[in-house]
This record gives C-alpha cells, structure tokens and sequence, in this order.
C-alpha cells in the first residue's frame, strides 16, 4: 500500500457520520495517498487523519471560497491526485461538491467515487419504512411559510421521504409535516453509529408531541412514510359521483368517468346508473 501512487484526477471521499470504525480501508489509503484533500472544515478533517496518524494535506473548500478555490484545484487534477472529504458522511449530499465535479468531468479528468457512510441511507435502513422508494429532501427551509410550501410540493409523492434537521427545529418541523402530509408514520434517527445512537418511531403528531418540549442533541434524520392508498369509496360517494355524472352524460358514459375517477368497476356503477336513471 505505501508503493500505491494515485493516478491524477479527482476521488470524491465519504468519511464516518460518527464511529471511525467506518472508513473504509480504501478510503482511508485515497486520503493518505492524495496530492490534496480539499476539505470543509480543517479541524473536523484533522480528526480523521489524527486516527489515520497523519497529517493531510488539507485545502479548504467550503461554500465560501469554493469559487475561487475550484479553478486551481481543477489545474492541479491534470498531474495531482485531488482527493473530496466533507465533514462527515458522503460529499454532495447536503454537502459542497457537486461543482467541483462538474468541472473535472468538463475539463476531461478522471473522477472515482469511493463511496461510504450517508446520514440519509443509514436512517432508511433504521427507520422500518419502505425503501423501494424514496425522495430526499435534504433540509427543509427554516422559515414556516416556506416550509409548508416545500412540504405541499412533495406530498402527493407516492415515496418514503428523507429529510434532515437539526434539535431545536425538530419538533416545529414534525407538526409542519403532519399538518402537510397528514399524520403518516416516521421516525427521528438520531446520532446515528455515535454512543447514543437512537431510532424513534411513531407517527408525525405523536413524534412532534414528544419533542415539542424536549428538543433532542445532535444530528437527525426524518423519515416518513409514503401516502397511504386511498380508501375505495362507498356506495354513498359513488352514488353521488353518479348523480352528478347522469346531469351530463348518457349512463354508459356516466359509469365510465365515475368507474376511471373513484377506481370501481364500471359494469356495476352502469347497473346503478340505470337504477338511478329510472
Ligand atoms: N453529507 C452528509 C451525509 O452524507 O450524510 C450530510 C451532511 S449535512 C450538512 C449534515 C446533516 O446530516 C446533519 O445536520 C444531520 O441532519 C445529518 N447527519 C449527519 N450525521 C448524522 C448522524 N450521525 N446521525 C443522524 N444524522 C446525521
């Protein structure tokens, strides 16, 4: 491993969300091996080569200076190995990047993925909701009417949703999705892989009740449920749904729109259209 020369380009770098015991061999070998890491934030990421035992060559790129310092490093991936690491987790996600990775593939560099913790991922795999779907969000806006906007967008969304948040918004979040959403099933991971790790079920309004005078400490994860499916109607809604239908249109055409609008079957609601009809 200590011969292994890095060939130029740029390697885009997840680190531990908490335990350190989750970097992996080969991320660890891309970050010692690296020309540069650019990094968010040089005290969290001397942590991280603390428990490696080395330095790093770290350079800043945060949303600050990522403009100015973008340039330079896409210049350095023609002969240097330019290594991506944000604080925690995966980079570009909720995190800076996305940028700098547009640019080395524009300007033809080589770009490796060495992929690993993800604050998102870990909590759908705690959370015991549906993983076939899923819709992240990142983080909600802060201000309420905003929020409640960004909430209406996704709720029709047939998906679990994945969001991020911090303690002393959580439970002021919790009430906005239940009064956005309706009050679906979620849980509220948190500290996920650090010692106190924990994974709260329950649903939206109940969540929000329990955290409305107790904002929990460190990192969240929401996770909600998708919508449920609709209830089929009753014979009282579809007798209504008839009526209406029979002012403007023959029976059979009548069965038809209810049948295609409510999801019944169309043979059935013909018959009734005819007893209503008569
Ligand atoms: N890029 C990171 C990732 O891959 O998870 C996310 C960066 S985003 C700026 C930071 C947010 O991720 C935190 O505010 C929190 O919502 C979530 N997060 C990060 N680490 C976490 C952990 N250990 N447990 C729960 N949530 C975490």
């Amino acid at each position: 491993m200590d011969d292994l020369v890095l060939a130029p380009g740029l390697y885009i770098v997840a680190t531990p969300i908490g335990n350190l015991g989750d970097l992996s061999p080969r991320a660890a070998q891309i970050l010692m091996k690296a020309d540069v890491v650019a990094v968010e934030d040089s005290r969290v990421t001397a942590g991280l080569f603390r428990h490696l035992g080395t330095k790093g060559k770290m350079l800043p790129y945060h949303d600050h200076n990522a403009d100015a310092v973008r340039p330079g490093l896409i210049a350095r991936m023609t002969s240097e190995a330019v290594a991506l690491v944000s604080d925690a987790g995966t980079p570009l996600i909720s995190d800076p990047g996305f940028k700098l990775v547009r640019d080395a593939r524009a300007a033809g560099h080589v770009v490796t993925t060495i992929p690993g913790p993800c604050a998102a991922i870990a909590a759908l795999t705690l959370a015991g909701l549906p993983t076939d779907r899923f819709f992240f969000l990142g983080f909600l806006p802060a201000k309420q009417q905003a929020r409640a906007e960004a909430i209406a967008e996704v709720a029709a969304i047939r998906a679990t949703l994945v969001l991020y948040e911090s303690g002393p918004r959580l439970a002021a979040c919790l009430a906005a999705l239940a009064e956005g959403l309706g009050d679906r099933e979620a849980a509220v991971a948190r500290e996920i892989t650090k010692r106190f790790e924990e994974c709260v079920t329950g649903t939206l309004g109940e969540l929000a009740e329990r955290y409305a005078d107790a904002p929990p400490r460190g990192e969240i994860v929401v996770v909600v449920a998708p919508p449920g499916e609709a209830a089929p109607a009753s014979e009282e809604e579809a007798d209504i749904a008839l009526r209406e239908a029979l002012t403007r249109l023959p029976p059979a055409k009548a069965a038809g729109e209810v049948a295609k609008r409510l999801g019944l079957d169309r043979k059935a609601l013909y018959a009734r259209a005819m007893l209503l009809k008569a």
